[in-house]
């Protein structure tokens, strides 16, 4: 078979969840700039943005009034309240970009990823990222440094209920070394991307092995 055709492949939804500071941000930013093929899905959120982070890169940065408007439109594949604010994932570029074979990460929370797994159970992947303590889902969330120590503190309020959630998912990585858990998470990309069923483009070639006779 020759190699210069593009073999046409289903695109996946990889999700990754966890409680704030566990590093899902880190992780999923490394594993979409070492992938052509993977990009990440850019959230629209009511909270305001840290300090380095610009609008359309990290978030789309909206007002509630608008994400108020774009639950109307049906803009969204999914939204939930978190930390008592909104987010939302987009849904035309993920369309887009499954429509073209190329995957779609999204850092969302546990409503997120439930409620996109329920849309398409299929070509959904949900991975959660777990500290390796307590103690240090703390040390992180004050070493990044970018929010209020009140902000901080809610989020380590709620980081038990996340926790919680992790039988949910289909894989669950340790975040204790984090170049082994960046490995771990690009295992996982790479084996789901072989599965027989997102690559239809084996049927023929099977087909062709089977009624290919040596002479
Ligand atoms: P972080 O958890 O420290 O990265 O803080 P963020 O403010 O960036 O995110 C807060 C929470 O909202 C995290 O649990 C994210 O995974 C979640 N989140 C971000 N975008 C979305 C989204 O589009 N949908 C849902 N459901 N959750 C989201
Ligand atoms: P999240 O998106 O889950 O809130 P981040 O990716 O922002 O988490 O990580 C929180 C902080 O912890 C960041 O400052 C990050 O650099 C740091 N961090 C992430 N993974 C590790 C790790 N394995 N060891 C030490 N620090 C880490
Ligand atoms: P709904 O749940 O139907 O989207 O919104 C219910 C009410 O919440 C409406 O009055 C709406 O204007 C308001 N609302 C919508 N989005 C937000 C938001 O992000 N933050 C706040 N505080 N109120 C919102």
């Amino acid at each position: 078979m020759s190699n210069d055709r593009p073999r046409q492949r289903r695109g996946l939804m990889l999700v990754i969840s966890s409680p704030s500071g566990a590093g899902k941000t880190s992780l999923s930013r490394r594993l979409v700039a070492d992938h052509a093929d993977l990009e990440l899905s850019i959230s629209a959120t009511t909270r305001g943005p840290r300090p380095g982070e610009h609008d359309g890169r990290e978030y789309h940065f909206v007002d509630p009034a608008r994400f108020h408007a774009m639950i109307g439109e049906d803009a969204f594949l999914e939204w939930a309240e978190v930390h008592e604010h909104r987010y939302g994932s987009p849904r035309a570029p993920v369309m887009a970009a499954l429509e073209q074979g190329r995957d779609v990460l999204f850092d969302i929370d546990w409503q997120g990823a439930m409620s996109i797994a329920q849309a398409a159970p299929a070509d959904v992947v949900r991975v959660f990222i777990l500290p390796p303590s307590m103690a240090d889902l703390s040390r992180r969330l004050h070493a990044r440094a970018q929010d209020a120590e009140d902000v901080i503190q809610r989020r380590l309020g709620r980081a038990y209920g996340e926790i919680a959630m992790w039988a949910e998912y289909d894989y669950v990585i340790l975040n204790d070394d984090f170049d082994q858990a960046y490995a771990d998470l690009a295992h996982i990309y790479h084996a789901e991307r072989l599965k027989r069923a997102r690559n239809p483009w084996l049927k023929p070639l099977v087909q062709k092995l089977l009624d290919e006779k040596l002479s």
